[in-house]
């Protein structure tokens, strides 16, 4: 192996997904992920993002092709040994637990000491600023309070990949400008891997480090913001990028 180039995290290679046996919903995917990068899937409805991300948690798995983490294959590895962070929309908090049993949850089940889950929570909400919110229940916050709850249940375990698809899809306007500059603010704070989906040029623009543009199940160009607008790859490409406004 060539030391000059580091690893990356994640590596897709020739992954294919069917769910009917006949069409393709993801045609031949190559993708690497970089360690502690912050890379959006940015597509059009239907264009296999989401399939994609739900390959890499292991809820579905490729009809074909590998999926590597850190050069090992976990192709069938169960999403539960996996150990990554998971905001999605409809990956809804516990109501009847208060946040703070929330966000201990993924601690609670891999029995880490009671003591060092209570650390371990007051920094995660310290972090998604919900200090002294901990005995609270989900019903008594606003929706942006409840999905930075799911997004400190996600950090907790210190996961080193964070997979996101929408969770910002549910909030009003500017809520969501708001919370994604706090995204990226965590991002940078944490230096942890975050691959997130959306369908909203705007949102990719503003977040990532890198954009994996999809359309009709295959990337059409995986590349720097800046470089997508300057150098787009093809004609879907610039409309696709070009559309943000
Ligand atoms: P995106 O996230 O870009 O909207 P998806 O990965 O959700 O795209 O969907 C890609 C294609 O696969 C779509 O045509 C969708 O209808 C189909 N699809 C997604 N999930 C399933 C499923 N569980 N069963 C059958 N078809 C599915």
């Amino acid at each position: 192996m060539n030391s000059a180039l580091p690893r990356p995290l994640v590596r897709f290679t020739g992954v294919q997904k069917t769910y009917d046996g006949l069409s393709l919903v993801v045609r031949s995917l190559d993708l690497e992920i970089q360690r502690g990068e912050f890379l959006s899937l940015l597509g059009p409805s239907g264009s296999g993002k989401t399939t994609t991300l739900m390959m890499l948690a292991g809820f579905e798995s490729p009809t074909a092709g590998d999926i590597l983490l850190d050069g090992a294959p976990i192709t069938r590895t169960p999403p539960h040994k996996r150990n990554f962070g998971m905001v999605f929309q409809n990956y809804a908090l516990f109501p009847h637990l208060s946040v703070g049993d929330n966000v201990a949850y993924p601690l609670t089940v891999r029995k880490v000491p009671k003591a060092e889950i209570a650390t371990r929570v007051a920094k995660a909400l310290s972090m998604v600023q919900l200090d002294g919110k901990a005995d609270r229940f989900p019903g008594q916050l606003s929706g942006g309070q409840q999905q930075r709850v799911a997004l400190a249940r996600a950090l907790v375990f210190e996961p080193q990949l964070v997979l996101m698809d929408e969770p910002l899809g549910a909030l009003d306007k500017q809520l969501r400008e708001h919370m994604q500059i706090e995204l990226k603010e965590l991002h940078r704070q944490l230096g942890v891997t975050f691959v997130y989906v959306t369908h909203d040029q705007g949102e990719a623009l503003t977040m990532s480090d890198r954009v994996a543009v999809f359309n009709d199940g295959e990337i059409q160009q995986i590349d720097r913001v800046d470089r997508l607008y300057e150098t787009p790859s093809n004609r879907f490409v610039a409309g696709f990028v070009g559309d943000s406004t």
